[in-house]
């Protein structure tokens, strides 16, 4: 497996898609709110179950993702819940005209990527039949093409900005039914798609994020997991285009482009190699599947055994000249076998398979692998895997085991892929065709008119450099203050906060930088917490005035533990808990006395550690600024003596 790659040399090229979702007052396509449920509504909600068929579009042609997912059979369930549901979610009823603000947000970021903005938006259909669409496709509108961002390394080019409806949120998935709920369905998302212009890991996850942000400095973002999700799109010199889907995390993204990278450099390194040994895709082609049920029968390995007692067979195909290809890390813990496995649990449903680059194991010696190397004549060069299910299915799994083999000789295939949580791929489905868009015809076009641009004019957000600067004169932060409050994700919040209720604003954004940072190492998350907690944290401090970091500390633990507790209240127990001046004054002497010899000893450095001493026991009822005067005060006059 490759380590160290060199991006520019391999030529690495990754486009970017990122879906946001917008929190505007209504979905896209009708009147519902954009939220989501939680289990107990979930529960209680409406269902009802639906089969889905892949038809021809209306150009004639059947999409391959489309049949891909037809040919799988699954039934769809879908709950329908009261409050984020109605007969559009269930397409019982035409869809309404396209939602004005998120028109209005998109029109906004086109003008800050300088994007050329369509004279009319046309609703199209996009085919998606996985089930998370009710109706078989997906609407998305194209408001704007090209534009760029700057980024440090050179400039981005910006493909398009769409409008379109979230699909269904996924509840459980077996393999013949899906469960969705429709509360997500029709929530309005931003799809940014930039050119492949990025060259490095570190590059793509530098302007998603930017993206991100501007995204977000419009406001109408929505806030939290699953908010903001990026797909992305990434080739190296002879290899097809790739798509990867769903990494949720920013984080993730450097992770993945590097491990895809190591995937196509590892099937080009394997296409290499069966050049070499001069295996031909007829050859692969022809080989038949084999029925070895009575070889495994005899060998100790559980899942095999467990397989034939529920009725199932075992099947065994040979690809020649592939011995050791099978046992390729392509990724971290992922083989060429794997990419096998995969395609087979994709198109045939069966649970994996067994590759011989694993045997000697999974309770198959090398008996009965003497007796399988001979049903199945296999050579020293070549290679086998087995699948244990019913006949049928069994023997559709390895067909499309070789055909992935027969595909490895001349190279890399096209893909989509889905990002698994440590940053490895796995192959989800064939990439979709040309065919899979068509026309709305249940939606009249929009003009864009100089109203509708006027309107977005409002909401064109700044650049992340000119955001920082703007808080730091607006705000009077320091610039890390501003950097920070700038790149989380409660800026829209902040802003919404200081102008709401006249707080200082340093004192908000040391709530949401430093007090939010400590109270996660104490357990305490307010990634949770709904907007009134923050409102009524906002009004306490408009309250009292000044108030320390430790008195943030103690107003949002209070109310983190009694939700419902009402701003007075919380209030109160702060003051209530406050130390006063004289007391601490007091507090500080006592302490001095008790360490007079180690603060002696201790000279110039007395101050840090009575002042830690002291902290500590005041802790929350004291604001630290105030403690550091009364120590220093006191130690003068102790050293003076
Ligand atoms: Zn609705």
């Amino acid at each position: 497996m490759p380590t160290n790659i060199d991006y520019r040399e391999v030529g690495l090229k990754v486009g970017l898609e990122i879906h946001q979702q917008l929190n505007t007052h209504t979905k896209l396509f009708c009147n519902c709110p954009v939220k989501l449920v939680d289990d107990e509504k979930l529960s209680k909600s409406v269902s009802f179950v639906r089969f889905l068929r892949a038809t021809r579009s209306e150009l004639g042609e059947v999409d391959t993702a489309a049949a891909f997912e037809f040919q799988r059979k699954r039934l769809y369930k879908y709950l329908a819940p009261l409050d984020a549901s109605c007969l559009v979610e269930l397409d019982e009823e035409p869809p309404h005209p396209l939602n004005r603000e998120a028109l209005i947000t998109a029109l906004a970021l086109a003008i800050s990527f300088n994007s050329f903005i369509v004279d009319e938006v046309h609703v199209m259909r996009k085919i998606v039949i996985d089930g998370s669409n009710t109706t078989g496709f997906q609407r998305t509108a194209i408001v704007a093409l090209g534009g760029y961002i700057d980024d440090e390394e050179g400039v981005i080019g910006i493909q398009s900005i769409a409008v379109e409806e979230d699909a269904a949120r996924k509840i459980t998935e077996e393999a013949n039914a899906v469960t969705y709920s429709l509360d997500r369905l029709g929530i309005p998302l931003i799809e940014i798609s930039t050119a492949p212009d990025i060259t490095s890991p570190i590059q793509a996850r530098r302007v998603a994020e930017k993206i991100g942000l501007m995204l977000r400095f419009t406001g109408k973002a929505r806030r939290g997991l699953g908010t903001i999700r990026q797909d992305l799109n990434l080739s190296i010199s002879g290899s097809p285009k790739i798509e990867i889907k769903g990494v949720q995390k920013l984080e993730l993204i450097p992770k993945v482009i590097e491990e895809e990278v190591r995937r196509l450099i590892g099937l080009k390194m394997i296409r290499d190699e069966l050049r070499k040994r001069g295996v031909t895709r007829a050859e692969v082609e022809a080989q038949k599947p084999v029925d070895v049920t009575d070889i495994l029968r005899r060998s100790s390995s559980r899942l095999v055994l467990e397989g034939i007692k529920g009725g199932g067979r075992v099947y065994a195909v040979k690809l020649p000249k592939f011995d050791g290809i099978l046992g390729v890390e392509l990724q971290h813990g992922r083989r060429f076998g794997t990419e096998l496995a995969d395609y087979a649990k994709q198109w045939a449903g069966v649970k994996g398979v067994i590759h011989s680059d694993e045997l000697p194991g999974y309770g198959i010696d090398e008996d009965i692998l003497k007796e399988l190397r001979y049903a199945l004549q296999i050579d020293s060069m070549d290679a086998f895997v087995i699948v244990v299910d019913k006949p049928e299915k069994a023997v559709r799994a390895l067909e499309v085991v070789k055909d992935r083999c027969a595909e490895a000789i001349e190279g890399i295939p096209k893909e989509t892929r889905a990002a698994n949580e440590d940053g490895t791929t796995r192959y989800m489905r064939p990439q979709p065709g040309a065919a899979r868009m068509y026309p709305e015809t249940d939606i009249p076009p929009i003009r864009i008119t100089v109203e509708l641009l006027e309107e977005a004019k409002k909401l064109v957000p700044p650049t992340v450099d000119d955001k920082i600067k703007q808080f730091i004169y607006q705000y009077n932060l320091s610039f890390e203050l501003a950097k920070q409050l700038v790149y989380s994700d409660y800026l829209t919040l902040y802003e919404e906060l200081v102008k709401a209720y006249g707080v200082n604003p340093k004192t908000l954004a040391t709530l949401f930088t430093t007090v939010y940072g400590e109270l996660k190492k104490d357990g305490i998350d307010l990634d949770v917490v709904d907007d009134i907690f923050f409102h009524k944290i906002a009004i306490a401090i408009a309250h009292l005035g000044d108030v320390s970091k430790e008195d943030l500390i103690t107003i949002a633990t209070a109310l983190y533990q009694k939700p419902d507790a009402s701003v007075d209240e919380i209030v109160k127990s702060l003051s209530l808990r406050r130390i006063g001046y004289d007391e601490l004054r007091n507090l500080v002497r006592t302490k001095i006395n008790e360490l007079a010899d180690e603060i002696r000893k201790r000279g110039d450095k007395a101050f840090q550690y009575l002042m830690g001493k002291v902290m500590a026991e005041v802790r929350g009822r004291a604001d630290g600024k105030t403690v550091a005067m009364i120590v220093r005060e006191e130690l003068e006059k102790f050293f003076s003596k």
